[in-house]
Parts: structure tokens; C-alpha cells; sequence
């Protein structure tokens, strides 16, 4: 059978090598007799695993040694409300800059907790940018400035990172961790769910400075605290471990593919096939995203309407094209690029669309 052409806004394409891997190993993992799921999660060839995962996260962010590299659960939806349970104390506020409906989710998370502010917001051009760091408040008393790199719904993405001095930035790059060189130093956390870049659902990464750790409150329980989690390897509990593994080989498979430079080139590329359809379609598609907040993970757009986006839909179904439907609050289409979605689905899926347009 072939593969589909995966657009899916997550979970998401796997790179096909990694799960043949998996299959390889399936039922006999290293000579143990068992798969990686049978494991002791405190055997040693489980521990190799976790840390292998670990490591290569490292590597190929270049994340300091004065971070911490936890391998948690929950999802990402689980770190909105362990933030500011952690982080936000008395005569403090949680900053949040909306960007889209992710941001507006850690932000209700963090008013159940505590005093919140809002940075800035995109929220009433319908989240069409990405607010420019000069126009975004900080405050003496912000605990930290929580910022979405890549918001999957609307298709925008944050282009650079600026450091904002002393303020604790955390970000939310679920929907594009690993798609680019990042400057970690410029970050008091970073989290992301694995299940659109990273690997299966079930896992989720966060990258956090140590020193933050110290404000966590005493009361926090024990699961919900991240000295836990960093104090035991992220082994506390029993961890995710097919995910794990599963994640240690995407990080195999991205550093083939030149680490993140490599990636991001690639990357680049397979969004501008489609960016270029757009742009190029005399208003026939046309992008949700002002050009300079565009994403390279999750491209939105529209037909002239809503009639034309519902009959491309169905003929790209056809064609065997997955996922392409807008999310249902914005509508309209969206292909997500993700990391392991191939050059040749979007060369296929730019072709589509130029016919399409043709045949109008
Ligand atoms: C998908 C996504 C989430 C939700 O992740 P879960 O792991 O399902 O909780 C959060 N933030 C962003 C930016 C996302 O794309």
C-alpha cells in the first residue's frame, strides 16, 4: 500500500524509515526477547532509550547544561496549568501575549491560578499576525511572558526570538519545535507536545532552566512539580516509553537529515511550493497569515468561496490527499508541513492546487 499524502494537523505524518524501524524491532528490541512496550522501564535497555532521547533533544537544540530535559505526559495542554502552578506567586502575574487559540487555552489556565495580563494580542484582526516585540507590554511584576512560537489553527509563526532582558520567556512550540535552529538561551522554558513534530502522541518535551524550579510553592503536588520529574531522570513514574523510543528515532532520523539547519532548509522549501500557488493565484487562494508572520508548519487559505473551499476539499480527498480541512473555528484549508511530511506530498498537493485553479 502506498503511503498517504498527510496533511494532518496533528498527530501527523511519522518519516516512513522511523517506523519501519519500529516494525523491525517490534517484537524482539535489542535481543531482549520483548518489545520496547515489555520493558521494565527500569531495565537498562529502556534506560539507554530514555537517555538516548535525552541526549540527541540536546544535541541537536543545543540546549545548555543548565537546562533540564524532561520527559513528561499530559500533553502540552497539561504544562498551561502546571506554569502557573509552578511559577506565578503572590504579587506576581502570568503575561500572556494571544496569538491564537493555544495562547487563549494557557491563558484561562492561568487565571484559574492567579493574576494575569494580557501583552499583546492579535486577537481582533482574527489572529492574522504575530505582534512585533516592541509592541508587546512587560511588566516589573510579570512571572513570566508566555509566547506560542507556532499557532497550528491560524497558520502564523513567531519569525525570531528576541530576548526580552530579564523577563522568563516560555513558549509553547507544539507545532514547531525541532523545524529550525532555536536560541535556547533566550528561553526560561520551552514545552511542546510530540504528537505534530516530534513523534507519537504521549510524550511531551520540555526544556526548562534549572534555577526556575526554586519558586515552585510547597504545596504544588508531587506529579504536577518539575523538581519531581527533574530530580528522577523523568522517571518518577512509569514514562511513556514507546514514545519515548519512538521519539529517540524521529531525533535519529532528523539528525540525517542534517539537524535542524537541514531541516529548516527543507522545510522552507516544501511550504514555499505552496506559498508560491498562493501568492502566485491572483487572489484565486488566499492566505489567512499577513506574509511576514506566515508559518512553515501549518499553511492557511481560502477559495474565493465558501462553496469553491468545500469543492476543492472533496476533490483533494479524491486525489487521496488527508487533512487539508481548516480547523473547525477559522474554517477554509489548511496543509500542515510538518517536519516529516515529504517535499513529493507537497510538490503533489502544489500541482493540485494549480490544476484546480486552471480548471475555474
Ligand atoms: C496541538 C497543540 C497543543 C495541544 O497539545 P496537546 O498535547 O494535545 O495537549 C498546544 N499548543 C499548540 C501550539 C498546539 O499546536
Amino acid at each position: 500500500m502506498e503511503r498517504a499524502y498527510n496533511f494532518n494537523a496533528g498527530p501527523t505524518a511519522l518519516p516512513v524509515d522511523v517506523l519501519k524501524k519500529a516494525q523491525a524491532e517490534l517484537v524482539n528490541f535489542q535481543n531482549t526477547g520483548m518489545s520496547v512496550m515489555e520493558l521494565s522501564h527500569r531495565s537498562k535497555e529502556y534506560e539507554a532509550v530514555h537517555n538516548k532521547a535525552q541526549s540527541l533533544l540536546r544535541e541537536l537544540l543545543q540546549i545548555p547544561d543548565n537546562y533540564e530535559v524532561l520527559l513528561l505526559q499530559g500533553g502540552a495542554s497539561t504544562q498551561f496549568t502546571m506554569i502557573p502552578m509552578n511559577f506565578l506567586s503572590d504579587g506576581q502575574q502570568g503575561n500572556y501575549v494571544l496569538t491564537g487559540s493555544w495562547s487563549e487555552k494557557a491563558l484561562k489556565e492561568g487565571k484559574l491560578l492567579g493574576a494575569t495580563t494580557i501583552g499583546a494580542s492579535s486577537k481582533e484582526s482574527g489572529y492574522t499576525f504575530i505582534p512585533a516585540p516592541n509592541d508587546i507590554t512587560i511588566n516589573d511584576n510579570d512571572a513570566y511572558l508566555h509566547i506560542t512560537s507556532n499557532n497550528t489553527i491560524y497558520g502564523t509563526q513567531w519569525q525570531e526570538f528576541p530576548s526580552f532582558g530579564d523577563t522568563n520567556v516560555i513558549a509553547d512550540m507544539s507545532s514547531d519545535i525541532l523545524s529550525r535552529p532555536l536560541p535556547v538561551n533566550n528561553f526560561s522554558m520551552i514545552y511542546a507536545g510530540a504528537q505534530k513534530n516530534l513523534g507519537p502522541s504521549g510524550v511531551t518535551v520540555v526544556i526548562l532552566r534549572k534555577d526556575l524550579m526554586e519558586k515552585t510553592p510547597e504545596n504544588v503536588p508531587t506529579m504536577l512539580r518539575y523538581d519531581t520529574h527533574a530530580g528522577k531522570n523523568s522517571l518518577y513514574n512509569t514514562p511513556p516509553t514507546f514514545g519515548i523510543y519512538m521519539l529517540a528515532n524521529v531525533l535519529e532520523w532528523v539528525k540525517e537529515q542534517g539537524g535542524t539547519s537541514g531541516i529548516e532548509a527543507r522545510n522552507i522549501e516544501k511550504a514555499n511550493m505552496i506559498y508560491d500557488v498562493i501568492d502566485e493565484s491572483n487572489g484565486f487562494y488566499k492566505g489567512h497569515a499577513e506574509k511576514n508572520s506566515r508559518s512553515l508548519m501549518n499553511i492557511t487559505f481560502n477559495l474565493p468561496s465558501e462553496e469553491l473551499n468545500q469543492e476543492f476539499l472533496a476533490k483533494a480527498k479524491e486525489k487521496g490527499f488527508v487533512g487539508l480541512n481548516g480547523h473547525r473555528s477559522v474554517g477554509g484549508c489548511r496543509a500542515s508541513t510538518y517536519n516529516a511530511v515529504t517535499p513529493e506530498a507537497c510538490e503533489a498537493l502544489r500541482q493540485f492546487m494549480i490544476e484546480f485553479k486552471n480548471q475555474k
